[in-house]
């Protein structure tokens, strides 16, 4: 019932599935830092382990030996405050009339607070606010005897953004929603003798970790079924036109991912370039906001031919300060997180390079931080539009109120980060940065224009509000 950034792993074939998953979840960190399970079968009983925090805290070498057998799916989590508490950590396993199964999902339902309250009207009792234990109570419900059937119609009643990992006990079932919002990709993993182990991830670095071979995508719309048959594909619903998020590109995933069969970095470096090209400026040093706009910035460099200069220094050890839970703490977290390198700042004219601007509060402090180090003039470049409107399909944005670009022009946000000039890569040079040639993404963000109709729209304002 809230926008859920997540990553999901599901292995099918291997006898340290859920050594491989911790892996891939380990690769997949990035994409949410609060809570991290893994659910695995060993062909007759499942089971899970979770907890809160990061994926090499929550699994110590004992626990992973609590999880025996060739099947395994992985789940880490972020979610807002108010909402981070450990029973809405996943995968979620139950028992049910369709055997042991466990589920793990990336996206958000957009029709999932109507699908609640009718299940609760209908006597369904829920453990967890999350999203996630809607499908399984109409997994249980189905009439279809077998579990991929009962998935197919459950599958049929979502609305909104889902790339999903189900474990049962003796195959992995995965989907992604019809629109293809979230990613998720599929790999093989050659074992000896020849024998061949699945891998499915939110993200291809999770596959490089453990070197499997990246096979393509989970189809927008399609179902894989991962059992002792070997690969099933199958569309549960028709095909309609896509709506890849192109914020995986422009921010969330990682640079050496695939997504959406697209290299991120590449993506990223076309859209510093094209910025390069919207927004020029005299300027001394080209400089990233690590790491989130560094491959934008190599773009930038190489497209102006202004020096590339690390003149901000991440601490790799604290976590993003977007995602930490309170105001408070955020405001701290940029301190935290960078520092400048003054020796190569100092009396430069600077262009500073990020991927987004979201409330405008990381991008005044970071400026401030430029100058405050003796930078002569700061030229804040954004490598995606303004960001107006808040997402329902997964990605964590605050409320329209708290949105600066929603409220305000350009000249203000500038003005409001104390930047010499502002400028902000065109909606344009973003579906060029992607090649989306044929309308295949959603930019609701910077639109507002959603690609699914909301029949709830006012109630996912309200939650959206709840949140912060
Ligand atoms: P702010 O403008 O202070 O809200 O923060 C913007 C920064 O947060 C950007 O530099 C991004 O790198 C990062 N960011 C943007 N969107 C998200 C998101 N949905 N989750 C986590 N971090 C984000």
């Amino acid at each position: 019932m809230w926008r859920e950034e997540c990553g999901v792993v599901a292995v099918y074939g291997h006898p340290e599935a859920a050594n491989l998953a911790y892996l891939g979840l380990y690769a997949l960190q990035h994409r949410g830092q609060e809570s991290a399970g893994i659910a695995a079968s060993d062909g007759r009983t499942v089971r899970c382990v979770k907890g809160m925090g990061y994926v090499a805290d929550v699994f110590t070498p004992e626990q992973l030996a609590r999880l025996p057998g060739s099947l395994a799916i992985g789940h880490t989590r972020y979610s807002t405050a108010g909402e981070s508490s450990s029973e809405n950590a996943q995968p979620f396993a139950v028992v049910c009339n369709k055997g042991h199964i466990a589920v793990a999902h990336n996206g958000n339902l957009t029709n999932a607070g109507p699908l609640r309250r009718r299940l609760e009207r209908e006597g369904s009792i829920f453990q967890a606010t999350s999203d996630t234990e809607v499908v399984l109570h109409l997994v249980a419900r189905s009439r279809e005897s077998d579990l991929a059937g009962a998935l197919r119609e459950t599958l049929l009643q979502l609305e909104g953004a889902f790339s999903m990992v189900f474990l049962a006990q003796d195959r992995i079932i995965v989907a992604r929603d019809p629109w293809g919002f979230r990613p998720l990709s599929l790999a093989q993993l050659e074992m000896p003798g020849g024998r061949l182990a699945y891998v499915f991830a939110s993200e291809t670095c999770a596959f490089d970790l453990i070197g499997a071979t990246y096979l393509g995508e989970v189809e927008p719309g399609e179902m894989i079924i991962a059992g002792p048959e070997g690969l099933v594909r199958q569309r549960y619903a028709p095909s309609c036109r896509t709506a890849y998020c192109v914020f995986e590109h422009v921010y969330f995933s990682r640079p050496d991912s695939v997504i959406f069969g697209r290299a991120v970095h590449e993506s990223r470096e076309r859209m510093g370039r094209l910025l390069a090209r919207e927004h020029p400026v005299e300027a001394d040093v080209v400089v990233p906001v690590p790491d989130s706009g560094v491959s934008a910035a190599i773009g930038y460099s190489a497209e102006s031919g202004i020096p590339f200069r690390h003149g901000l220094i991440r601490n790799h050890y604290v976590g993003r300060t977007f995602i930490e839970p309170s105001q408070a703490i955020r405001d701290f977290g940029v301190r935290l997180k960078l520092n400048p390198v003054r020796h190569l700042l100092e009396g430069k004219r600077v262009v500073l390079v990020d991927d987004s601007i979201v409330r405008g509060t990381t991008s005044r402090k970071i400026v401030r931080m430029v100058r405050q180090a003796g930078a002569r003039e700061v030229h804040l470049r954004i490598s995606c539009p303004p960001v107006i409107s808040p997402c329902f399909y997964g990605v964590d944005t605050p409320t329209k109120k708290e949105l600066i670009a929603a409220n305000s022009t350009i000249e203000e946000i500038r003005r409001f980060v104390d930047a010499d000039t502002l400028g902000y890569l065109s909606l344009e040079g973003l579906r060029m940065a992607v090649e989306d040639l044929h309308g295949a993404y959603c930019y609701a963000c910077y639109t507002g224009r959603y690609p699914t109709e909301l029949v709830n729209l006012d109630e996912l304002m309200a939650e959206t509000r709840s949140r912060r």
